[in-house]
């Protein structure tokens, strides 16, 4: 993304003003030079225009960000606090040892930087620390972690009120999930890969307003913002398919520019809706009610239920 810039090259937009500011960005997909005034500018109107075009929320909507304590999801608050909405934090502390220790401190930082509300979700307290339920379990770290996630996300949410969850899922994230997906042709997943997932059967709205902006794009507006977010991925992270799904994608995109957003916005604009012209979503009639916690679920007893049985909670 930030590709060669030449020495000297004047920022698109000032030049089109008639001032003369130098760019330190070029964005070769948007061919854009930009100062980091108008960086931060095109950032914030690119993460609005997604909000409209996919009609994720309106300015009295009181919104969830879930919140890592990574670039994205505090780029993410951001924008949308600069932009004017009204959007407080939940972040779950996993108990993954110093990774958990510092995104959380990070998050809290952050948090009464920009005055917002953080609600903290502590695993330790709710179930048992991720490397707990994993070893307790035998179960990969990342699937227990997924399932957890989701939970408490949209129970928190539904609980204090919120209209809808935001995450800071990139167009980089996109990408890797909907290339894995097409690889074993996941019908129901592909059915899924939405920007804006409405609200069903006990789940809450759920949105991905960064969709369209890139991992490194992201990563450099936390950098003009003075944005302090955790550097280091999870150890959990370790060999995850979707690193190598990056890597190849940054392979392709540094051939030809621009084709990670086509691979995405022509997956929305032409094959989303030819998937979804049968049954909407085949799994809504299987949605039941968790007999234990009440939460949405496939089965009688919900994922979390289950887990808590297996490291030995009583609920
Ligand atoms: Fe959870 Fe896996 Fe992500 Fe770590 S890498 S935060 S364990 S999903
Ligand atoms: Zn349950």
């Amino acid at each position: 993304m930030t590709k060669k810039l030449k020495k000297g090259t004047r920022c698109t937009i000032c030049k089109a003003k008639g001032e003369n500011d130098k760019a330190v960005v070029y964005l070769p997909h948007h061919r854009l030079a930009l100062c980091k005034e108008h960086f931060i500018e095109w950032f914030e109107k690119r993460v609005e225009k997604t909000i409209k075009e996919f009609k994720m929320f309106k300015l009295d909507e009181k919104i969830l960000v879930a919140v890592s304590g990574g670039k994205d999801s505090l780029a993410l608050w951001n924008a949308l606090t600069k932009l004017g909405y009204q959007a407080d934090g939940f972040y779950i502390d996993l108990g993954i040892g110093d990774y958990s220790e510092e995104s959380k401190k990070l998050s809290i930082d952050f948090a009464e930087s920009i005055g917002r509300k953080l609600h903290i979700v502590p695993m330790k307290e709710e179930i048992a620390p991720i490397p707990e339920i994993k070893q307790s379990t035998k179960r990969p770290a990342c699937s227990a972690c997924g399932t957890v996630k989701r939970y408490y996300m949209n129970k928190i949410a539904k609980e204090l009120g919120y209209n809808v969850v935001a995450t800071g899922h990139n167009l980089d994230d996109e990408v890797a999930t909907l290339f894995g997906n097409t690889l074993g042709w996941d019908i129901n997943y592909l059915k899924r890969q939405y920007p804006v997932l409405q609200e069903e059967n006990g789940f809450v709205r759920k949105v991905k307003p960064l969709c369209k902006i890139t991992e490194k794009e992201s990563a450099l507006y936390s950098f003009f913002n003075n944005i302090e977010y955790i550097e280091y991925e999870c150890p959990f992270s370790e060999g995850a398919s979707s690193i190598e799904y990056k890597e190849i994608w940054s392979k392709i995109e540094e051939k030809s520019p621009g084709s990670k957003l086509r691979f995405y916005s022509e997956f929305l604009k032409k094959m989303y809706p030819i998937l979804n012209t049968q049954n909407k979503n085949i799994n809504v009639s299987e949605i039941k009610t968790c007999i234990i916690c009440g939460e949405p679920s496939f089965n009688e007893i919900c994922s979390v239920c289950k887990l808590k049985e297996k490291v030995g909670i009583k609920s």
